[in-house]
């Protein structure tokens, strides 16, 4: 189940667990297609009216992980994505679907005859915050951490809904689920978690800024001494240009000849002129207001005079999808562009492009620009969250000492990061050092789950 970097994060992060010794079982809603892949499963706790339905807890395994799958047909056997109908619009229910998630997770937390009792909790985003709030006043109780992958999705619902959702007595007070008179879903696990994470340094620096807190900086300045940032990492199996089956030609940093070939066959795709001397800028985005790629209309005059050349993965938005159609239409053979989302383009995008072009007005931590990087795509991205973090801007001191990776530029100076980029591609001996250096660049999960391991031991 994907529609964006969670999904990344908790496929990934258990079996990168695993190697520092720590057995996690991920609790996931039982939708469809989770239901449809699960293996050897068995039911280990049954409710005939769970949240106004029957429900099972089923154990077993899919993708290598362990999973426990919340079986409650009434709330998760639907079409479309986890949260929208398939005419996009949210379920009417969503705050009792998630309720569900996080109640049984507090369950699972603390009753012994369900056999999966852990040493600690670990929720992501609004949909398991609650669970913080289920727990809150239990005797016995699991460490707890919360992770925020994006501090924009809150979870906050009419406090009417508070008879239908069981929580403690005392839950809906100032310093539990209640925020500003409605019930706060990731409230209630920023307020009650032993520890918060987000997904970089930077991005939980700047959450505890009126600019980017979103509402919850002050709470979060107040819980700043169990705030941290851990960076994301990539599935470097999936992500490797030595082995990917997905491309036209492999190569790592060693071999980069092959990396030419990608380039024309992704011009072919496009219908761009096949040019291995045009720059060429690529984009895979969900195509949002957070991702700032309405500034890259205004831009694209200056990219043209520029020589280069753009193609756009994304979808989104229908003003923009609009826009960027309407921009490939109007140049062709210069830009390019594909509605929709489709990872193997994904993978044949990042292996062609000279540059991926990320202009986000905030980006709690980003993996395009970590797939890029493994792909020897220089990263131009604005200087906020996880881009700041992961991106070493090669400026006059970085060419120096050849420690270079990308370019990144601050807010809304998007223009002169493209004359950047230009004149840094007229001349190729540079530009192939930093894509080296880009390539080298560690984006595994070993490091942020050794992090992940040392705080969860400090919580034990
Ligand atoms: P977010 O989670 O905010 O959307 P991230 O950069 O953290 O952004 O993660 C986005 C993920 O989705 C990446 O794995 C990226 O490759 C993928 N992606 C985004 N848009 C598309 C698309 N149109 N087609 C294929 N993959 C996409």
């Amino acid at each position: 189940m994907k529609t964006g970097g969670l999904a990344d994060v908790a496929g990934a992060l258990p079996l990168a667990l695993a190697a520092e010794g720590i057995e996690t079982t991920t609790l996931i809603p039982g939708y469809p297609a989770v239901l449809a892949r699960l293996e050897a499963a068995e039911a280990v706790h049954t409710d005939a009216n769970f949240f106004g339905g029957p429900a099972l807890l089923l154990r077993g395994h899919a993708g290598g992980l362990d999973l426990a799958v919340l079986d409650a047909p009434h709330l998760f056997n639907r079409p479309g994505n986890p949260y929208a109908a398939p005419d996009g619009a949210d379920w009417p229910d969503n705050a009792i679907r998630f309720a569900a998630l996080s109640c049984m997770a507090a369950i699972i937390a603390t009753d012994d005859r369900l056999g999966l009792r852990p040493e600690i909790l670990h929720a992501h985003d609004w949909q398991a915050g609650l669970a913080m709030a289920y727990l809150d006043g239990a005797g016995r109780r699991p460490g707890t951490v919360l992770t925020v992958h994006n501090l924009a999705l809150q979870g906050n619902f009419d406090a009417g809904l508070l008879p239908a959702l069981g929580l403690p007595a005392n839950a809906f007070r100032m310093e539990a689920a209640e925020f500003h008179g409605m019930v706060g879903y990731l409230k209630a696990g920023l307020a009650l978690a032993d520890a918060i994470t987000t997904v970089s340094p930077t991005y939980a620096s700047e959450i505890q800024t009126p600019e980017f807190g979103m509402g919850f900086d002050g709470l979060l300045r107040h819980r700043s001494a169990v705030l941290h940032g851990i960076l994301n990492g990539i599935d470097d199996t999936i992500w490797n240009p030595a082995t990917d089956n997905l491309i036209a030609s492999k190569f790592d940093a060693d071999h980069l000849a092959g990396r030419p070939i990608n380039k024309l066959a992704l011009q072919s795709h496009f219908g761009l002129e096949r040019n291995a001397d045009a720059l060429l800028l690529g984009v895979i985005s969900r195509l949002s207001w957070q991702k700032g790629l309405d500034m890259l209309l205004p831009a694209l005059d200056t990219l043209l005079a520029l020589g280069a050349q753009l193609v756009i993965l994304g979808s989104g938005e229908p003003g923009l999808e609009h826009q960027f159609r309407a921009a490939a239409a109007a140049h062709p053979g210069r830009i390019g562009c594909f509605i929709g989302y489709d990872e193997a383009l994904a993978h044949q995008t990042q292996a062609g492009i000279d540059a991926i072009l990320i202009p986000s007005r905030f980006e709690p931590c980003g993996l395009t620009q970590l797939c890029a990087l493994r792909y020897g795509a220089l990263p131009i991205v604005a200087r906020t969250g996880g881009l700041a973090d992961t991106v070493i801007d090669a400026n006059a001191a970085a060419l120096a000492a050849n420690t270079g990776t990308g370019l990144q530029f601050s807010s809304g100076q998007l223009i002169p990061a493209l004359h950047r980029a230009a004149s840094l591609w007229s001349d190729r001996q540079t530009w192939s050092h930093l894509q080296r250096n880009a390539m080298q660049t560690e984006i595994s999960w070993r490091g942020p789950a050794a992090q992940y391991a040392a705080l969860y031991k400090s919580l034990v």
